[in-house]
């Protein structure tokens, strides 16, 4: 075995502080460097296109080896961290000049997924949560999470996995929290079903940040520590920032589950997770971060109280009355930075005054916004707004008083702090000042003395203050008063006891001036920190107002109306409504607008229509109205009145199970069983050609089946579309259901949607015309029509009740028509069709 070289000092130092983060990339600080080394090296350097060296090349065993530049460094992080990676910054602790020996050096930060801020393509209005679970005694799931950059913490308890999972997509979570083994199933799940990255705490650390935890159930309390845990250890640092921990309990919000939500398109797109084309896409005219925040909060969670939609819908109208306070009320939101992140920065202790300056030019707008905001309060409805909008102007009068408005990037190079702030740094400023004056007048008196014209003072940091006199000039110089310092190839270089002294004086004022100007930044910072709770408070209600503009906007640019909001099981009355997204992509000229029309003795409409006519989008359009409606905006329709729903379900076309990979008609069958399990008299099924998975007298005869479940059991309110249009037959049994149909009309053979919902079933499914309309080959067409006129000639009973197992009875009978249309094809006389038949049917298979 070849002899390993010794380690150095400084790859021992290294080694043990690698040991203690096997799992993540070590930033080794070394001078102006971060150093890679080992396997750290040869990933990082693939995955981030560094070269990659060695730091002992020609030992027999050369370390491999690679480094980013500290300034730099911020990118080359983001790039790992978005890539699922965790890096520890390991800083030295001493400045190397001053110390004899190893510096020493220590992990400052461990950045995370799930606790990294300010990634390069995060854009503001997204929200970055670190989970953590804790699985409890009754099978309950204890989950807590915290946005690093902002505070906000929340807890809550899930009772099944799927609504965890479902949680967990809809948080879009990057990083989980558990605490050791607990839970080795589902980590397994959450890892490599959703790509969530599961990190381990195994102790858990109290600290004073364990005051945001308020919470009496001590599971929830738990699964908080844990969080905690995490975060103190991977942070390092004081967490102040964060908010007083709040319970959510899903049943106090309109639930959906994710598949539902992301079947609606609410905040990503189906099809390449977009925010373009989806719900958000359409309602986001927010101007603040904060407020696109919180509106995607509001779309996950819309609410069940009515008290709470018509507060929101109260102010929704009031702005849309008040055109020209809403376009100042904008103006100011629109000077209103980020002001949670900033606060979070505070209290992170990386603020710079640049950011400083913008919380004090975003409180500043606070004033003014109560301005507006009262001008428009005639009835009351911003009252409890107005309450909460704190300008906090002792944090104005501070950042004002100290910080300079045009204030550098960096904190330790001076220019930060204002004149007149600090008596001392006044007088160090003053001697700096009065200092490089007087060598100023210096230069003029020895030019006039000597009468040089091109002497001059200079300045280098080897030499300091220099007297420079060009070679052609030294013959006029009065040498007695010079020493000579430095010889250049055209001119010499001197200094004098007085220029000596001034320098001293200089220098000094300067590095004081500088060192107390960084103390005196920390300093303002800790007493900004000290408002942080308040400034918090301040950008909740800000996000408040901003997301209620951004409805009133948008309700006015597309006229929307004000819905009537019913609690219990009420009627839907929507008159001309529109689905909001796709009447925004085709125009309002090109849409068609349907109304939904369930009153006290309808729960269920039944659709049928051909394919592609309109029904999904009919669907899709009342789920949408709802949540807009419960989330306190107007909704696309010329009147409504809706009932507040607890709970949407939803089977619309054919999402992908990430999960678990079950086939579409599982999955179908999975959903449906969800909705018929929980959905009560108050919830809204939307039921999307539910069947069409399997063979087709399965499915007719499941979705019959459901049908009758929903509407004996269920009581919820249903849309459920079919092409199955034997099924209409139902509503002569059913008399909570409604036949309607999308029309549909031939014209010279074409077939023309009209997008049109029309009372009463539709007389045939269309699907060849549109296979037509598709494109495929005429001969194909001819071929299918013929095929269809023998199905049809082979009409089912006409009596539509029939069960389960009489549909499959149905099916067998099927089965004989192909084999009798198969044996046709031999085209032998009827004679002799008999004769094989008969053969066939005496022929023992057994014997042969
Ligand atoms: P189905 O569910 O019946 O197969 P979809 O609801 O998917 O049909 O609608 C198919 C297409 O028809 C949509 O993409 C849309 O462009 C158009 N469409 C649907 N409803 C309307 C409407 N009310 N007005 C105008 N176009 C519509």
């Amino acid at each position: 075995m070849p002899q390993k070289t010794k380690q150095t000092p400084m790859m021992e130092q290294y080694q043990s502080i690698k040991k203690q983060y096997p799992d993540a990339f070590l930033f080794y600080r070394l001078g102006d460097f971060y150093e890679m080394f080992y396997e750290d090296a040869i990933k990082g350097a693939q995955i981030l296109e560094l070269t990659l060296t060695s730091r002992n090349r020609n030992a027999d065993d050369p370390i491999p080896m690679c480094g980013v530049p500290y300034h730099s460094a911020k990118g080359y992080i983001d790039t790992l961290i978005e890539q699922g990676y965790k890096v520890a910054i390991c800083e030295q602790m001493e400045d190397p000049k001053a110390t004899k020996g190893m510096v020493k050096r220590e992990v400052i930060q461990l950045i995370t997924p799930g606790t990294a801020m300010d990634l390069k393509n995060q854009d503001g209005k997204t929200n970055n949560y670190l989970t953590a679970l804790v699985e409890g005694e009754r099978n309950t799931f204890n989950l807590a999470y915290a946005d690093l950059s902002t505070g906000e913490l929340k807890v809550t308890q899930l009772s099944t996995q799927e609504e965890l999972f479902s949680e967990l997509m809809s948080l879009k979570t990057k990083e989980i929290v558990f605490q050791a083994a607990a839970g080795l199933e589902i980590q397994e799940k959450l890892r490599t079903s959703l790509g969530i990255l599961v990190s381990i705490q195994k102790e858990i650390v109290e600290k004073e940040e364990d005051l945001t935890i308020n919470v009496a159930d001590p599971e929830m309390k738990n699964v908080l520590h844990l969080l905690l845990s995490y975060l103190s250890v991977t942070q390092k640092r004081s967490l102040g920032h964060l908010q007083q921990a709040e319970v959510y309990v899903p049943s106090h919000f309109l639930k959906m589950d994710h598949y539902s939500k992301q079947n609606l398109e609410l905040t990503a797109s189906i099809r390449g997770g977009q925010k373009k084309g989806t719900l958000l896409w359409l309602i986001d005219e927010t101007k603040t971060a904060m407020g696109g925040r919180l509106l995607k909060q509001w779309i996950d969670r819309p609410l069940i109280q009515k008290e709470k939609i018509e507060q929101r819908q109260e102010i929704v109208e009031n702005l849309i009355d008040h055109f020209f306070e809403r376009t100042d009320l904008n103006d100011v939101l629109t000077k209103v930075y980020d002001l949670e992140r900033l606060a979070g920065r505070v209290a992170f202790g990386n603020v710079n005054g640049r950011d400083l300056i913008q919380l004090k030019t975003s409180l500043m707008q606070i004033p003014l916004l109560i301005q507006v905001i009262e001008l428009m309060n005639e009835k009351t409805e911003w009252s409890h707004l107005l309450e909460r909008l704190d300008p906090v102007t002792d944090v104005v009068e501070l950042i004002e008083q100290a910080i300079h408005e045009d204030a550098p990037i960096s904190i330790k190079d001076g220019g930060v702090i204002k004149d007149g702030f600090d008596r001392t740094l006044d007088t160090y400023r003053d001697a700096m000042r009065n200092g490089k004056q007087w060598i100023a007048n210096m230069e003029a008196q020895e030019k006039e003395r000597t009468g040089i014209k091109n002497l001059k003072i200079g300045y280098n940091k080897v030499f300091g203050y220099y007297i420079e006199v060009s070679r052609a000039n030294l013959q006029h110089l009065p040498e007695e008063r010079y020493e000579r310092k430095q010889t250049l190839a055209n001119a010499e270089r001197f200094i004098t006891p007085e220029l000596k002294e001034k320098e001293a004086i200089i220098l000094e004022a300067e590095e004081k001036s500088l060192a107390l100007e960084y103390e005196l930044f920390t300093q303002v910072r800790e007493d900004v920190k000290s408002y942080i709770e308040r400034v918090q408070q301040l950008a909740k209600t800000v996000a408040e107002v901003d997301v209620l503009q951004s409805f009133a906007s948008i309700s006015e640019k597309y006229h929307y109306v004000r819905p009537e909001m019913k609690q219990g099981s009420q009627p839907i009355l929507l008159t001309e409504g529109r689905h909001p997204v796709v009447e925004k992509v085709l125009g309002k000229q090109a849409y068609v607008p349907n109304s939904v029309e369930m009153d006290q003795a309808t729960d269920m409409l039944l659709i049928t229509g051909p394919n592609m006519s309109g029904k999904s989008t009919y669907m899709r359009q009342l789920a949408l109205t709802v949540i807009m409606a419960q989330m306190g905006c107007f909704v696309p329709a010329d009147k409504a009145e809706l009932p507040i729903f607890d709970r949407i379900f939803t089977r619309i076309g054919a999402a992908d199970d990430l999960i678990s990979g079950q086939s579409t008609f599982m999955v179908e069958m999975m959903e449906a069983n969800q909705a018929l399990t929980y959905a009560t008299p108050n919830s809204l099924i939307l039921f999307d050609e539910i069947g069409r998975g399997t063979a087709t007298y399965d499915g007719m005869a499941l979705a019959e089946a459901i049908i009758e479940y929903i509407h004996q059991e269920v009581h919820a309110k249903t849309l459920f579309s079919t092409h199955y249009h034997e099924l209409t037959a139902l509503e002569e049994r059913l008399p909570r259901l409604k036949n309607i149909h999308v029309g549909a009309v031939e014209e010279n053979g074409e077939l023309v949607f009209l997008h049109k919902m029309l009372a009463g079933p539709s007389d045939k499914s269309y699907g060849i015309q549109v296979a037509q309309l598709a494109g495929l080959p005429r001969s194909l067409l001819t071929r299918a029509a013929d095929i269809l006129e023998i199905l049809e000639g082979k009409e089912m009973p006409a009596d539509k009740s029939e069960s389960y197992i009489e549909a499959e009875q149905t099916e067998v009978e099927e089965e004989q028509v192909k084999t009798e249309e198969q044996l046709t094809l031999f085209a032998f006389g009827d004679e002799k069709n008999e004769q094989i038949i008969k053969e066939l049917n005496e022929l023992n298979i057994l014997n042969l």
